[in-house]
């Protein structure tokens, strides 16, 4: 890669990690308690590397092969990354990806409750977190849990199967404002003590924030566009 898109990431690294602190100190928060996720999904690894160059740690993936491909050799020589699970999560990927994620902010049904509770009392667990998604606007083809069952599905994951849940996930309609979709998400998290606010990507983590989210997934604002999948054979 050449030098200039280098730099062109740790610049915008730098604009986004300077309007994440911006938007908390705005809304009267500490700016340490928003996350930065990093959301490096079909990125170029030199887009990744220019990033941790510039100091950043905590990434986030789709999927959980991609991950494999690149993560074990980058944490070799980054051993304080890490990896956040933003991407669905199918049922046969769960070992692997309680192996390498250190968050999965996707847990979204009962019977993936249960497989993580089963993987993750292996050694080779890796993940000490989880996050539940909802699907705030009941979306039919969106994952994510609706609204009114996550009060059940909270009580069975974390009093039968002591999971670690520390907070909600939403990917809110495309298009529409974040603002009531974070506030809403806020709101359910304190009512079941969670402390986790995932909501808020490129396009809108300033009013994410400013609506609560204490977790903002950004990918494209930091690392540029990107580029297309490579077609099927
Ligand atoms: C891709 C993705 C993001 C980042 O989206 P950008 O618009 O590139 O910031 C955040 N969250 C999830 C779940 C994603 O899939």
């Amino acid at each position: 890669m050449e030098q200039g898109e280098d730099q062109e990431v740790q610049a915008r690294l730098l604009d986004v990690r300077r309007r994440v602190k911006a938007a908390a100190e705005a809304a009267g928060r500490d700016p340490n308690s928003v996350t930065l996720v990093a959301v490096s999904k079909a990125q170029p690894l030199e887009r990744i590397e220019a990033a941790l160059a510039a100091g950043q740690r905590i990434f986030g993936e789709n999927y959980v092969q991609e991950a494999q491909s690149r993560w074990p050799a980058l944490r070799a020589r980054y051993p304080d990354v890490e990896l956040h699970l933003v991407g669905a999560l199918q049922s046969n990927k769960a070992r692997a990806a309680v192996e390498l994620f250190d968050v999965i902010q996707t847990l979204d049904r009962p019977k993936l409750a249960q497989l993580l509770a089963k993987e993750l009392s292996r050694p080779q667990a890796r993940t000490r977190r989880l996050l539940v998604e909802v699907n705030l606007a009941e979306e039919p083809q969106k994952a994510g849990l609706p609204p009114g069952e996550l009060a059940a599905f909270l009580t069975f994951c974390r009093e039968e199967l002591r999971l670690p849940v520390v907070g909600l996930m939403a990917i809110p309609p495309a298009e529409e404002d974040v603002a009531p979709y974070a506030a809403l998400l806020a709101k359910l998290a304190a009512r079941f003590g969670l402390k986790e606010v995932s909501i808020g990507m490129s396009a809108d983590f300033e009013t994410a924030i400013a609506f609560g989210a204490t977790i903002v997934r950004v990918g494209t604002a930091i690392f540029g566009e990107r580029p297309p999948r490579a077609a099927p054979p």
